[in-house]
């Protein structure tokens, strides 16, 4: 069911909140075992909170959209009480000692939330083999990976093991699974959404979005969590949510931008196929469609994977075995707690981001990479600027290729980090971007990416539904 099916099925009596959390609690039993989309079932407080909404809703109170809304949580995002492990041996034990602010949002609004879901260890990947707790299965085919890091997530609501559930998205991570699974993502504008209780990756990439069957369901759940936190001083009131202005978009004046350089050498040409029909229909709709240029794309990948190992070198500092988390036991002194703690809690990509991104950022190199990094972020940041004063949104793929087997790229980082070729560059850049499942290629899902300008969120959602009803 979608969020809003959810919603008039509560306020019509045809189910009530506690029996439906049975019925979801009761399908994640079952799908788990094949899919690994959880990695935490929060069965008590679901059905605590599913009780509250039955409440509400016998007193004849004003039921928010989102109340009694089953949903889950990528295990990286704190919920109060709950274990978060970050898909991380060295926070196993870890439980959450606050909320953060987004779900402070959705508990303001009546959340029931399910368990927190699988992802690559500290969200570092594409596949969810990064995972310490295992890989999660695509629901469309379990030998193949949902995509990556938030593939437990879109696993979860693809498998119908959850209504919509929570992603964050630093390269990727919630656009690819989105795409993967055949659901709905959206990666808001960076500062959109406060990232207060996240767990930090890369702080200048890092943005929490929704993942959800319907692009109508993506705009409900943004904009409970959208808007200024004074805990995250990145965050700001966005437009759309102070003036809550109808910003209906009239497809006869849109330009649509299609950069040639995302149609190059390496793309699936089933993929391609498939992307280029979705394109054709907006045209059919009447939207005018522009090949644009965005020259410095192929230097946009390796920019990230300086940039994102810097910012994730840092942050992953406080896991020293002693503030919080896995402690080696077997440390003779204050500095063996540290190396020994950090070399058996942390997996082989976390290990090897944070060498990569020390490297990057010691002095003699600093200049040479991290800052030279940052100077191709402008020339990436340039060309989209540029492009977007002729173009309203431009559409691409989300990914080269359909969903992989599992075990095909994990021995292979480049391979991997390929896989984000079409989708780093908008967190470089900030912007927000949506993907749409448009087709298949046999049986595998094929997501559209929608990407806008800052801040217009609501034109990419409105864009989106346009095709979804088409
Ligand atoms: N796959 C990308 C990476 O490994 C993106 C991850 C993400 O968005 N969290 O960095």
């Amino acid at each position: 069911m979608t969020v809003k099916e959810v919603h008039q099925g509560l306020i019509r009596k045809e189910f009530s909140a506690l029996e439906l959390c049975r019925v979801y609690l009761a399908r994640i039993k079952k799908e788990n075992k094949k899919i690994n989309a959880f990695l935490d079932v929060s069965e008590a407080l679901a059905l605590s909170q599913a009780k509250e909404i039955d409440t509400l809703i016998s007193q004849k109170k004003e039921t928010p959209f989102l109340a009694g809304v089953p949903c889950a949580i990528k295990d990286n995002i704190l919920v109060e009480g709950i274990s978060c492990t970050a898909g991380s041996k060295i926070l196993e034990n870890y439980v959450a000692p606050y909320d953060a602010t987004v779900i402070k949002r959705l508990k303001d609004q009546g959340v029931v939330i399910l368990g927190k879901t699988n992802l690559d260890e500290f969200a570092m990947g594409s596949s969810t083999e990064n995972s310490a707790f295992g890989p999660s299965h695509n629901p469309h085919d379990l030998s193949r990976v949902p995509g990556g890091s938030s593939g437990g997530s879109a696993a979860a609501v693809a498998s119908d093991e959850c209504v919509y559930a929570l992603g964050s998205d630093t390269g990727g991570s919630i656009r690819l699974p989105a795409s993967f699974c055949g659901v709905v993502g959206l990666k808001p504008t960076y500062g959109a959404v406060s990232r207060y209780g996240l767990i930090a990756f890369a702080s200048s990439l890092d943005q929490i979005g929704p993942i959800t069957k319907t692009v109508e369901d993506a705009k409900v759940v943004f904009d409970v969590i959208c808007g200024r936190d004074r805990l995250d001083s990145t965050s700001i009131e966005i437009s759309s949510k102070i003036e809550n202005k109808k910003s209906k978009v009239q497809i006869k004046n849109l330009k649509i931008g299609v950069p040639k350089e995302y149609f190059v050498k390496g793309i699936n040409s089933e993929v391609e196929k498939v992307i280029k029909k979705a394109i054709k229909k907006y045209e059919e709709m009447g939207a005018e469609i522009t090949e644009v240029r965005l020259p410095h794309t192929e230097y946009a990948l390796p920019a990230y994977y300086i940039i994102n190992p810097s910012e994730a070198s840092a942050n992953l500092a406080r896991y020293d075995g002693v503030k919080y988390g896995f402690s080696a036991k077997d440390a003779a002194d204050l500095m063996e707690i540290y190396l020994k703690s950090r070399e058996q809690g942390f997996g082989d990509e976390v290990r090897r981001r944070i060498m990569l991104g020390t490297y990057a950022l010691s002095a003699g190199y600093y200049e040479a990479y991290y800052l030279r990094a940052q100077k191709v972020r402008t020339l990436v940041k340039n060309d989209f600027e540029k492009v977007f004063q002729k173009v309203d949104v431009l559409l691409t793929p989300v990914s080269p290729f359909p969903p992989f087997k599992i075990g095909e790229r994990i021995d292979d980082p480049l391979s991997m980090y390929l896989v984000d070729v079409y989708t780093v560059s908008i967190n470089l850049i900030g912007v927000p971007a949506l993907s749409m499942p448009v087709g298949k290629v046999g049986k595998l899902p094929v997501g559209l990416q929608i990407i806008g300008k800052h801040f217009e969120e609501e034109k990419i959602l409105e864009i989106g539904k346009l095709y979804e009803s088409y």
